[in-house]
């Protein structure tokens, strides 16, 4: 059975309890590729029958994490709620034709028949005479119930340890799996993927289909994500909603690659895929059957990769955006900060990452204690005497970033024989010069950094380092 037989019309039908989780987003990026690989339809359904957990905050959370994952859908949103009248003509249907009956069985009722039954027997009511009572679908006796599950294969369930279930109470308010077959009965959807925590659910809806006489849709049940650690992802691996990724700094495309990738794909979770390219390949029934592993080191690793490859002038935007937060929105060189984004282009992992490693270009360095304890010792005063001599060599003419002829080939000339003139490893000439000029030994390549800071600074955080090695 493939999905490639008819156009697919898949859905994805988040509950509103909570903001969209990784997993969540998963599978909304897997319903959306598998709707644009085969020139599909996505329809977008919100569950929010749960009124007391059902927030519109929530709601215009999930929209805005889908709409800047920019995974689009074609119909909806439809609210679940929205639809209580089709879930009432279902169940006069099913009512009508005895698929389904009133019955005023309590819930101390229903234990007794199972003391008198067996506890594996599913439970079978009797129709209440005066039309009162839970509405529960009748249940066969024989025989199993099967999902052709296209990821997990064929799961039978057996029809008779399965009770007569309760599709709609007393009141008529229905029930989650009557509703959720319900809808997508109405809605025509033909291949219904979500997380494999509901594949215990899909015996319920097959039968709900069964009873309205209409062809359930094909299941794809995809694997629950798990930490690196083994167990089920929750807080304690990291930023785990959409939002708090977004926030971290990371790229929608870096985040669509590397979740496509968490039980599908080619073998590994290192492969960059675009999304075009993940249109091209992806089919549900491809997903495997081990659960996957969300493991943050490795999309900060992606999200690196994206960063690079990003045009200059939208790399600079999408830090701009950080860099704000962070500053206030205060005015900075523009000059200075086109040139201090380019130098960490390769460098950073995240936008967020990308403040901390310019900020020196802006502001007097932060000393790092650490950092300075670390490194500014032994024959550090020494190194930084011969660096300004060869740095105040550098001719003062125009070129490099700030006019002032540092450029970075020429600071580079000036700096790089040094630890073979001084007898020294590299280590132990560039850290001082990092320490002296940003404060801490993280920082963009050295030589872009002096260049970057221009001669005054440069030589000023120097002369400043110096001053306060001699009144150590
Ligand atoms: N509303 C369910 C959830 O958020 C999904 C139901 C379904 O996909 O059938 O887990």
């Amino acid at each position: 059975m493939s999905i490639e037989n008819s156009i697919p019309r898949v859905r994805f039908a988040p509950s509103p309890t909570g903001s969209l989780h990784i997993g969540g987003a998963r599978t909304a990026l897997y319903n959306w590729l598998a709707a644009r690989h085969a020139g599909g339809e996505l329809v977008l359904r919100i569950e929010d029958t749960d009124l007391e957990r059902s927030t519109p905050e929530n709601v215009a959370q999930i929209l805005d994490a889908l709409r800047w994952l920019e995974l689009d859908w074609d119909e909806g949103p439809v609210s679940q709620v929205g639809r209580a009248e089709a879930h009432a003509a279902a169940l006069e249907k099913l009512l009508e034709s005895g698929a389904a009956y009133r019955d005023s069985a309590t819930a101390d009722d229903v234990k007794e028949w199972k003391a008198e039954h067996g506890a594996d027997r599913g439970y079978r009511g009797t129709p209440s005479d005066d039309g009162t009572g839970a509405v529960r679908l009748r249940v066969p006796d024989d025989g199993d119930t099967v999902v052709n599950d296209l990821i997990r294969g064929e799961v039978r369930f057996p029809n008779r340890s399965y009770d007569d279930f309760v599709i709609a109470r007393g009141d008529g308010s229905v029930l989650y799996n009557f509703a959720v077959a319900v809808d997508d009965a109405d809605m025509g959807i033909t291949d219904v993927i979500r997380g494999d925590d509901h594949l215990s659910n899909t015996p319920k809806q097959l039968l709900v289909f069964k009873g309205l006489g209409i062809e359930p849709p094909r299941y794809a049940h995809v694997p629950l994500l798990h930490g690196p650690d083994g167990k089920k992802l929750s807080k304690r691996h990291g930023a785990a909603s959409v939002q708090e990724l977004r926030d971290a700094g990371y790229l929608p495309e870096a985040i669509r690659n590397y979740v496509a990738l968490l039980g599908w794909g080619p073998g590994d979770d290192e492969t960059l895929l675009s999304t075009e390219e993940l249109v091209k390949r992806f089919r549900p029934e491809d997903v495997g059957t081990s659960s996957a592993v969300f493991d943050e080191k490795k999309l900060r690793w992606m999200n690196g990769r994206y960063m690079r490859e990003l045009p200059i002038e939208e790399y600079q935007t999408a830090v701009r955006a950080f860099v704000e937060a962070e500053t206030g929105g205060r005015s900075l060189n523009e000059d200075r900060f086109a040139f201090g984004c380019e130098i960490v282009q390769e460098k950073a992992q995240t936008l967020q990452e990308v403040w901390p490693l310019i900020r020196f270009l802006f502001e007097s360095p932060v000393k790092d204690e650490k950092a300075w304890r670390k490194v500014m010792k032994g024959d550090a005063d020494r190194v930084l005497t011969e660096v300004e001599a060869a740095l105040i060599e550098v001719p003062d003419e125009s070129g490099g970033p700030n006019g002032d002829g540092f450029t970075v080939v020429a600071i580079q000339a000036a700096l790089e024989p040094l630890p073979e003139m001084l007898g020294l490893g590299a280590g132990k000439v560039f850290q001082p010069i990092r320490v002296a000029i940003t404060g801490t030994t993280i920082s963009p390549g050295i030589f872009e950094s002096v260049a970057a800071l221009g001669r005054d600074e440069t030589l000023a955080r120097i002369e400043n380092a110096r001053a306060k090695l001699s009144q150590a």
